[in-house]
């Protein structure tokens, strides 16, 4: 990442030419695969065209996270929201209800929507959410792009609500911060998942549960119920259906290699490989839509395993590691690993 003094560039959107100005040039930022600051209601985002892998593997890059979680996917409205995921009846009277507004449904990801792997962490479900801040709105709609967007803070800090608290935890890591002025609602979205008539809050934030239940007319089920510690704690996460063997240096004939660095992967004839340069945000870019071709690939050649080249455990290398530890782990526990980094 350039290194430059002058980073990160705060443009001031408090009135409306300035905005318009702002919102341009973050666009075209967001279009060549930059990251971008934005100011929503709930609480300053770190925006990536969600469309394109790498500019969602620099955001964990930036962040500084030990480990891939699911990204919320910021769109301009139902409509927008109605290429990448399937609504039911009840996810569809959520969103006409609350959005645009601090809620993010959880729901079934439609398959060949083109968007990065990475955003969802190779779940088949997807976070969604209209954010009502008008400046995420016009970002959203100038860019054309759906955004990949946690919290614009370092891991492990608190979330910003300002744009200095952007520019005091992540420096130069952001190139542009749009000041949007102080969050107005301050606080997380709240997330829902629904699966076709049942909606499980995951995480409380800026919309009551109450609101909520009064729009579906019954209680949302818990997490606790359904005999997962605690919200904020539960976590999918992605696992192919082939046995999965870590840190193979050197694979077998009947397996499927996914690789990292210089290696033509031989004697495994299906091979990828993460990042031939050993780079490892390309590397972070290619990981679940490997695994998900690799697989494929297993199943249809009924090959015995997929086997990974030890990926260094530095930078991205230790989400990256993070990730292929649970997804190599023994079935049964799903969702019950693992703590959230919520944004
Ligand atoms: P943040 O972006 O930091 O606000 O965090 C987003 C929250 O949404 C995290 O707690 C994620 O685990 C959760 N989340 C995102 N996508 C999904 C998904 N597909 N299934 C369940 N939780 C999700
Ligand atoms: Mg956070």
């Amino acid at each position: 990442m350039a290194k430059n003094s002058l980073r990160p560039e705060i443009l001031d959107a408090a009135t409306p030419a300035a905005a318009a100005l702002a919102v341009e040039r973050a666009a075209a930022l967001i279009n060549s695969g930059e990251l971008v600051a934005m100011p929503t209601e709930t609480v300053y985002g770190l925006a990536a065209d969600a469309t394109d892998d790498r500019a969602v593997a620099r955001i964990y890059e930036a962040k500084g996270r030990p480990s891939f979680n699911p990204l919320i996917v910021h769109v301009a409205d139902l409509k927008m929201a109605r290429r990448y995921v399937d609504f039911s009846p009840l996810a569809e009277k959520i969103a006409a209800e609350f959005w645009p507004g601090p809620l993010t449904l959880v729901l079934p990801r439609k398959g060949d929507a083109g968007l990065s792997l990475l955003a969802s962490a190779g779940l088949e479900t997807l976070a969604v959410r209209a954010p009502a801040s008008p400046l995420a709105q016009a970002l959203i709609r100038i860019s054309g792009k759906p955004l990949a967007a946690p919290s614009a803070n370092r891991s492990g800090s608190i979330s910003p609500t300002r744009a200095d608290h952007v520019r005091d935890s992540l420096g130069d890591r952001v190139g542009l911060i749009l000041d949007g002025g102080p969050s107005a609602v301050g606080v997380e979205s709240t997330i829902v998942k629904v699966d076709g008539d049942r909606a499980i809050l995951l995480r409380p934030g800026g919309v009551a549960r109450e609101a909520i239940e009064r729009v579906t007319g019954r209680r949302l089920e818990t997490p606790e119920r359904l005999g997962v510690e605690a919200p904020g704690m539960l976590e999918s996460h992605y696992a192919p259906k082939a046995r999965l063997k870590l840190n193979v240096a050197k694979p077998g004939a009947d397996e499927a290699y996914i690789a990292f660095g210089k290696h033509d992967g031989a004697p495994a004839r299906v091979v990828y490989n993460l990042s031939d340069r050993g780079d490892l945000v390309e590397a972070a870019a290619n990981l679940f839509a490997h695994l998900h071709a690799a697989d494929r690939m297993a199943s249809a050649l009924g090959l015995y395993a997929i086997a990974v080249a030890p990926v260094p455990n530095e930078g991205l290398g230790e989400a990256i590691n993070d990730r292929l530890k649970r997804a190599a782990a023994p079935r049964g526990n799903d969702g019950k690993t693992g703590r959230q980094d919520s944004a």
